[in-house]
């Protein structure tokens, strides 16, 4: 047995939704188990137990909705808690073009519209485009009515199929539009939020609250909002906060690569990796396109003296990716002082710990200090250290009077002009509680 599963590879399995009405509303059970085959050992391999196996003559019906067709191959599972799970196939594309089958009616067709804009909402790395010809179609939405191989059972809302295995999503959504087993009338949040689920098969999610598929990260242990819940047709509805890190689990949002920092002269390259997605880019008016590609842009800064913030941003058809970027060398807008006391704008010239904070905040940069004193500029403080961060505390203390206090920053391009702002050192030892002088 363990030889022929080497041997074997996935297909896709069929996955039916049915309502949470009642179980015996579902399936009779049946109280024979088959003989022992390879799907039925892979079954209990994934921890059913012999009652929720129902053997079905050419499937077995599994956790009361999902199907496992006898002469197929299935892997094995790596887990058994509940939480967003994965199916083993894995699509490897991010644009994805969806037909929508116009025989459908308008409430239908609409349904249809609106859970793949909640899905193009979901800020992953996903993007599903509608297209009106089967020809470029990945996923086509239509009614079991319109597909002459399948009939839906009348308390099955609607079906989707798993990835196949050569990284492409499940094919084919079926709706049944005479489904009316919900204890109230049909609702369009119902039709969209179940159209929703079962994108979410065809592009590989399997049920939340069921056993099937790979724990994926990071999403909660339990999920009682999932939209991914198996047997809850009539009352799922959007995505779940766990709902949103599943999708963004198998489709990570894009972020372009490349160097937070441009030289003055210097060239970037930014890349936004494995994405089928059209993207055109921008940046800020501070930085020229050299060259693009779809995935990818050189920039360099328009003028070689500037130094400053600017950004590169790659814009998909439903969103814009933006990578905040600083052009040059380090530079100080302003200076806060603090003294221990609670004021801000004056040192202490009684005590150490004069503690200075530099804007903006700049990651990778040093900086230097120093002191002048006032009306002479003579230097009276200018240690030689490089200090890292944007911040620092001042063991120095002058007599009282005005000075001049002095920054400059190094990054790696370079080390920007001295900024110097007047401070005044306060004798604040008759005057713990802070106030002016
Ligand atoms: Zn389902």
């Amino acid at each position: 047995m363990k030889k022929l599963f080497k041997k074997l590879f996935l297909l896709n399995l069929l996955l039916l939704i049915f309502i949470g009405c009642s179980k015996d509303d579902l399936l009779t059970e049946n109280e024979s188990i088959p003989e022992i085959d390879s799907v039925f050992e892979t079954l209990k391999a994934w921890g059913f137990s012999d009652h929720e196996i129902e053997d079905m003559g050419t499937y077995y019906l599994v956790d009361k909705d999902i199907v496992f067709y006898k002469n197929k191959k299935y892997h094995k599972p790596e887990n058994s808690n509940t939480k967003q799970r994965e199916h083993p196939n894995s699509v490897t594309i991010n644009s994805i073009q969806v037909f929508i089958n116009p025989g459908m009616n308008q409430a239908w067709r609409n349904a249809s519209v609106d859970a793949i804009n909640r899905w193009n909402n979901a800020s992953s790395g996903l993007l599903l485009n509608i297209t009106t010809t089967t020809a470029n179609a990945h996923i086509e939405i239509m009614y079991d009515s319109q597909d002459p191989a399948l009939t839906l059972a009348a308390n099955v809302f609607g079906m989707g199929e798993f990835p196949a295995t050569n990284g492409l999503p499940g094919t084919r959504i079926w709706i049944n539009p005479d489904f009316n087993a919900c204890s109230g009338a049909i609702t369009q949040n119902m039709r969209i939020s179940n159209v929703q689920h079962e994108l979410g098969h065809n592009l590989g999610l399997t049920h939340t609250n069921q056993t099937f598929g790979s724990l994926i990260p990071g999403t909660p242990s339990t999920d009682a909002q999932s939209v991914m819940n198996g047997g809850q047709a009539c009352t799922i509805n959007n995505f779940s906060t766990g709902d949103f890190s599943a999708v963004a689990f198998l489709f990570p949002p894009l972020t372009p690569t490349g160097s937070s920092l441009v030289c003055n002269t210097s060239t970037a390259v930014y890349t936004i990796e494995n994405s089928n997605i059209p993207l055109t880019w921008t940046t800020s008016s501070n930085l020229q396109i050299l060259s693009s590609s779809n995935n990818s842009i050189t920039v360099k800064p328009v003028n070689s003296s500037f130094n400053g913030s600017g950004f590169v941003q790659a814009n998909s058809p439903t969103q814009n990716i933006r990578k905040d970027v600083w052009i040059g060398k380090a530079v100080v807008d302003y200076i806060e002082f603090g003294n221990g006391i609670g004021e801000t704008d004056y040192f202490c010239s009684s005590h150490y710990g004069n503690t200075y904070d530099i804007f903006p905040r700049l990651s990778g940069t040093t900086h230097q200090i120093r002191l002048r004193r006032w009306p002479s500029l003579s230097i009276v403080y200018s240690p030689s250290t490089n200090y890292s961060g944007n911040s620092g505390t001042l063991n120095y203390t002058p007599s009282p009077g005005w000075y001049v206090f002095g920054i400059r920053r190094t990054n790696p391009c370079g080390t920007s002009e001295w900024f110097e702002t007047e401070v005044e050192f306060v004798d604040c030892s008759n005057n713990e509680g802070g106030g002016e002088f």
